[in-house]
């Protein structure tokens, strides 16, 4: 039934001089051409006919011709207006596919989740565009949408970031974040060989599974405890949080970690997202 596939970067080549596109670093575009990676990513997202997916940036629409051979639908949000011409050329043999011209941090996701893809729960899978991949997962799991997983090709770095454990010296806020919304692991590695243009950076694919419940805890103020822990990582937990955004005394951080069982003398990387919850239970009302 398929004759041409577009991961053949011959093939892609041929499309894009066709239609004059010229890639655009600024977008983080970079598209794969590699069959297997592309399936491999649909595996990893565990797509079957039942499932509706939302695709962010289909760029050409490799990924999202796989998506759509193995789904029901697909809805691919993409904000180069340039590439819709080759979108609807590459992608005009499929009748479950919907391109929706628009930049993925303004649209109205739960909207789409309702209108376009039978209200959830969904599968969110993508080739990232890396200048905005925190903005975007940040997006996707903070704003109560009915996601199941998302399953996304991100830098390296950051995908290590994600999973990181307390301990390690890649754990910050970002895997504290991460971690307080969804279970995350990494599902790939990916070489930069399988991109054109190749990018700078080496890639892995996280798979985030969004939590059904999540910690009972004052989320801004959580958040708020974690960023003045990890502002300055190097300082003990006693110290980083008396000088960060909290605006307290050194004296009564002390009295809150004392009551919630923290040696003051660790640091915020030694800390587990239970212990940042109980901190953030403790100090409202600062009745200390
Ligand atoms: N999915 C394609 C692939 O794997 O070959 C392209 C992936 S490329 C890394 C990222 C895509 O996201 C590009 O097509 C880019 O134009 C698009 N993009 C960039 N910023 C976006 C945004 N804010 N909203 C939606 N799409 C965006």
């Amino acid at each position: 039934m398929i004759d041409k596939r577009l991961y053949s970067p011959k093939y892609v080549k041929e499309i894009l001089n066709r239609h004059g596109f010229r890639f655009s670093k600024s977008l983080g575009q970079n598209f794969l051409t590699d069959g297997n990676i592309v399936r491999n990513i649909c595996q990893a997202g565990e797509v079957t006919k039942e499932d509706c997916i939302l695709e962010i940036g289909p760029g050409l629409g490799t990924l999202t011709e796989e998506l759509a051979l193995n789904a029901k639908k697909v809805v691919a949000v993409e904000l180069d207006e340039s590439l819709l011409p080759v979108l609807e050329e590459t992608l005009k043999r499929y009748n479950n596919i919907e391109v929706v011209h628009g930049d993925i941090l303004k649209v109205d996701v739960n909207r789409l989740i309702d209108e376009k893809l039978g209200g959830g729960p969904i599968k969110v899978i993508a080739n990232l565009p890396y200048y905005v991949t925190t903005p975007i997962i940040a997006k996707l799991i903070e704003e109560d949408l009915n996601i199941e997983t998302i399953t996304v090709m991100v830098q390296k770095e950051v995908a290590e970031r994600i999973v990181a454990s307390p301990g390690n010296k890649q754990y910050g806020s970002l895997s504290v974040f991460i971690n307080f919304y969804t279970s995350p692991e990494i599902v790939m590695e990916v070489p930069r060989t399988v991109f054109m243009p190749q990018p700078n950076v080496n890639s892995a694919v996280v798979k985030l599974k969004l939590k059904k419940e999540l910690p009972e805890v004052d989320k801004k103020l959580f958040f708020k405890v974690v960023r003045s822990a990890f502002g300055k990582r190097r300082k003990t937990i006693l110290n980083s949080l008396s000088s960060g955004e909290l605006d307290l005394e050194k004296e009564d951080i002390k009295k809150v970690l004392e009551r919630a069982n923290i040696s003051s003398k660790k640091r915020a990387e030694d800390l587990k997202i239970e212990d940042f919850v109980k901190i953030s239970k403790i100090l409202p009302p600062l009745d200390i």
